[in-house]
């Protein structure tokens, strides 16, 4: 049913605005408004606050769906579901939870979670932003990098220093809404794929944020968004999974209609065994992914399996990306067919929720253990 519904709303809502929306890299706030009227921005939120009440089977099954279509459509949805709203969902008080999730999950807000900054990506504990004290409230200074929705994100979940560096204990996530004096947007990214997922930077200057919007206790903030990227990179495993899916069936279609030497190129062993690639790639990196969602939905631990599942289907989408390319040929270089978006958009699921040489050193450290 999920799959259903989200073909027939891609197909009436998505398809026929996404190229314009990603050579105008417009983010097409209005469409996450109407995705939140079918229950897609609030997948993994309780019906009590106003959500799907979903598990993460069905939140996988729905965001290969939507990246199927669109990857920005499924990257966007991905960060406002399993980051931002997830962090207020898993942390927040149950004042926070009244305050945000509702607005969340009906698609009225969208939301944003900041945890990278312009000198710390992978090396995120060593992050400068900082919070200081001050009465009953916190003063936040410093600017987050490459966040999605900075510009058009309504509420930010953002982690700061609160203790010293090095301590993983020394950060706090803050709920910081739009409009909160201090509290400002800065340069919007200009990238070369999942150009309608709006990715800008975050900036505080004296920012005062009082301490009732701290999510869980103070210096918590990183061991937290750990736990949420666990769930956030079975998100991008999903969003792989459908580009890759896309990619293949738009180049499993092309070929046999593309003839040559007066044949379908898919009867060219060459063709047929890249096919027989992607096919089988595709469904590892399923089953992988599907695996993760169980393993999460079951509260098991599952660090290993989403970093294992982030990394296979990453790097599958962008192999079938690319070999969807290169079954199109010359008209694959070009904006008439599919397979050139989902080349460029492909490429952010092995950087975007840590890069494959980060869940390699996961997987590493788990099967070191
Ligand atoms: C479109 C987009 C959307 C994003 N959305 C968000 C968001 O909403 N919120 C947010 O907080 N962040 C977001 N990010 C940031 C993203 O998570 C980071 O870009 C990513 O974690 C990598 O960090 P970095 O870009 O600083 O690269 P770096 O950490 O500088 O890495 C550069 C290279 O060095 C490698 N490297 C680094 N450390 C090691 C190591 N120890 N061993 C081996 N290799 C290493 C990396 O793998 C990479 O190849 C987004 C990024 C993009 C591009």
């Amino acid at each position: 049913m999920i799959r259903q519904m989200i073909r027939d709303f891609g197909v009436r809502e998505i398809l026929p605005h996404m190229m314009e929306w990603d050579e105008q890299q417009v983010f097409p706030v209005e469409l996450f408004r109407k995705m939140g009227d079918i229950g897609l921005m609030g997948m993994l939120v309780p019906e009590d606050y106003g959500g799907s009440g979903l598990g993460y089977a069905e939140y996988v099954t729905a965001l290969v769906e939507v990246s199927g279509i669109d990857g920005s459509v499924g990257l966007s949805m991905a960060a406002h579901n399993s980051l931002c709203t997830n962090h207020i969902l898993s942390f927040g008080s149950e004042e926070i939870k009244q305050k945000y999730l509702p607005r969340l999950a009906s698609g009225e807000w969208i939301g944003a979670w900041g945890l990278t900054e312009p000198n710390t990506g992978s090396d995120a504990a060593n992050m400068r932003t900082v919070a200081v004290r001050d009465g009953n409230d916190f003063i936040l200074n410093g600017s987050k990098n490459f966040i999605t929705h900075g510009i058009s994100g309504n509420v930010a979940v953002v982690i700061a220093r609160t203790g010293e560096k090095g301590d993983s204990h020394g950060m706090t996530a803050f709920v910081v809404e739009k409009g909160t004096k201090g509290f400002t947007s800065g340069k919007k990214e200009n990238k070369l794929g999942m150009r309608a997922s709006e990715t800008a930077e975050l900036i505080f200057q004296d920012c005062r944020v009082p301490r009732s919007q701290v999510l869980g206790e103070e210096g918590d903030g990183f061991i937290q968004s750990l736990k949420i990227l666990d769930g956030g990179r079975i998100s991008i495993a999903a969003l792989s999974l459908g580009m890759a899916v896309g990619a293949f069936e738009a180049a499993l279609k092309y070929s046999k209609e593309r003839h040559q030497f007066d044949r379908p190129i898919s009867s060219f062993q060459g063709i047929s065994f890249k096919l027989a690639d992607m096919a089988t790639q595709i469904e590892a990196a399923r089953l992988l992914t599907f695996r993760a969602a169980e393993l999460k939905d079951r509260s098991l631990p599952v660090s290993k399996e989403s970093a294992m599942a982030k990394f296979f289907a990453s790097e599958t989408a962008v192999r079938v990306a690319t070999e969807g390319v290169q079954i199109f040929g010359g008209y694959g270089y070009t904006k008439d067919f599919p397979a050139e978006k989902y080349y460029r958009d492909a490429k952010l699921c092995t950087i975007g929720e840590g890069t494959s040489e980060i869940q390699k050193i996961v997987i590493a450290r788990s099967v070191l253990q």
